[in-house]
């Protein structure tokens, strides 16, 4: 029996906005996965962290923006790793934990074009596959075997402009799921 293939989208979540969902939902809808794990990083090697929103917050927050999502996952599955959760562990700690399935990674073009700074990336390629997805009007670069070009819209949203327009006082109300408005406003989180 073939194992069913799981596509991993971490990131911070700080908060999860409707960029990330339409992103996910178009994997589903080309077929290349029969789940999105969205997974939240406790800490990313490449990013600044010092100003990130506690890790439950923004899986909370996940949890609420995919509520009803047939084959959209939250999962906290790198708190419980060894930090920083390189990408290559996470993949080979998920591959142990669940046997039937198989995993992939999506990232933005923008991460693709730096992908050979990444821990073991060779490996990643080799052993796991990538989709890459646009991020500004980049043409498809020349891609090894292993990696695929998601061909989606792009998506002018991002969890920065969110909080910003939480401090000012703005609406999000275009940008995040309306649970995950009500739970930014109840907790107080960007102010
Ligand atoms: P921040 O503004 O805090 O840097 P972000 O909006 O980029 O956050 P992340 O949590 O870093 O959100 O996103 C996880 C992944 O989602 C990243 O790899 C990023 O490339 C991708 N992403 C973020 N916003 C969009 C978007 N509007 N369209 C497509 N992909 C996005």
């Amino acid at each position: 029996m073939s194992k069913s293939r799981i596509v991993i989208f971490g990131g911070s979540f700080d908060p999860i906005h409707v960029g990330h969902l339409a992103l996910a939902r178009e994997v589903c809808r080309q077929g290349l996965a029969r789940e999105v794990w969205f997974m939240v990083s406790p800490q990313n090697p490449h990013k600044q962290d010092c100003c990130l929103s506690d890790e439950r917050h923004r899986l909370n927050m996940v949890k609420l923006a995919i509520d009803g999502d047939e084959g959209f996952v939250a999962s906290d599955f790198e708190f419980t790793l060894p930090r920083p959760s390189y990408t290559i562990n996470t993949l080979a700690a998920l591959e142990k934990h669940f046997p039937d399935k198989e995993f992939c990674l999506l990232v933005g073009a923008d991460n693709w074009e730096k992908f050979d700074r990444w821990h073991r990336h060779d490996e990643i390629v080799a052993r796991y596959g990538i989709i890459v997805y646009p991020r500004g009007n980049e043409e498809q670069p020349p891609l090894p075997n292993g990696v695929v070009w998601l061909k989606s819209p792009l998506y002018d949203v991002s969890s920065t402009m969110v909080r910003d327009l939480v401090s000012k006082g703005g609406s999000i109300d275009a940008y995040v799921h309306p649970a995950v408005a009500q739970y930014i406003h109840e907790n107080k989180l960007y102010i």
